[in-house]
């Protein structure tokens, strides 16, 4: 906690005079992102660090394991529904980023043939969401075997799995039929910072910008 304290205090000391007019004017004028951006809760994968954005510039969601599940299947106190529906129909944001990553511990957790934690049946439950992801390993990817390109190909899945549901959404759907918003899926490799784009027509997830690499 001390930490968190002392990052508060030098926050305000040190940076604060960089971002003062902005907050000022996001405080009068409220916000208005640009995006929605969903990714994982891991503390690794930080929105607005990978993106060099601003205050004010992401609407964020983050949840474990970047799950987006169908409209149907939440219930009515589910965040991430909520979050969507409030981005894509209040704020107006313009394009919705899923982003995944590598490493993702809710990756590993949902292919995990281990017995499930009777004290978090919340974690639980919500893992169970992406049950479908789990499926689509085992017929599609039977030949790895090493748990981290496991984890790897789950969470590109996962993305896949996202972008799907994201468009059971009436707000969203509706906002895709208008033709004023986007879906974009990403890939963030931790060791590099890199972003992968996923590309519907290959299927494949591909450099975000080669030209920077
Ligand atoms: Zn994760």
């Amino acid at each position: 906690m001390q930490q968190l304290i002392e990052g508060v205090h030098k926050f305000r000391l040190e940076d604060f005079g960089h971002y003062r007019e902005l907050f000022q004017r996001l405080s009068k004028k409220g916000q208005n992102p640009h995006s929605l951006f969903i990714t994982c809760a891991d503390s690794r994968v930080l929105a607005v660090l990978m993106t060099h954005s601003k205050p004010g510039d992401l609407f964020v969601v983050k949840n474990v394991g970047n799950i987006v599940p169908p409209s149907d299947m939440v219930h009515a106190t589910n965040s991430t529904a909520a979050a969507i529906e409030f981005a894509t129909g209040v704020l107006g944001v313009r394009d919705i980023v899923l982003c995944g990553h590598t490493q993702c511990g809710a990756m590993h957790a949902l292919m995990d043939d281990a017995p499930q934690d009777p004290d978090m049946p919340h974690l639980n439950h919500w893992l169970r969401l992406a049950q479908p992801v789990r499926d689509t390993l085992t017929q599609h990817y039977p030949h790895l075997t090493d748990l981290e390109d496991r984890a790897t190909a789950a969470a590109g899945e996962n993305v896949r799995f996202g972008l799907k549901n994201l468009r059971t959404y009436p707000t969203v759907a509706k906002r895709l039929a208008e033709g004023s918003l986007q879906l974009h899926g990403w890939m963030f490799k931790i060791a590099t910072a890199e972003v992968f784009a996923y590309d519907p027509e290959s299927g494949q997830f591909k450099p975000f910008n080669p030209d920077l690499s």
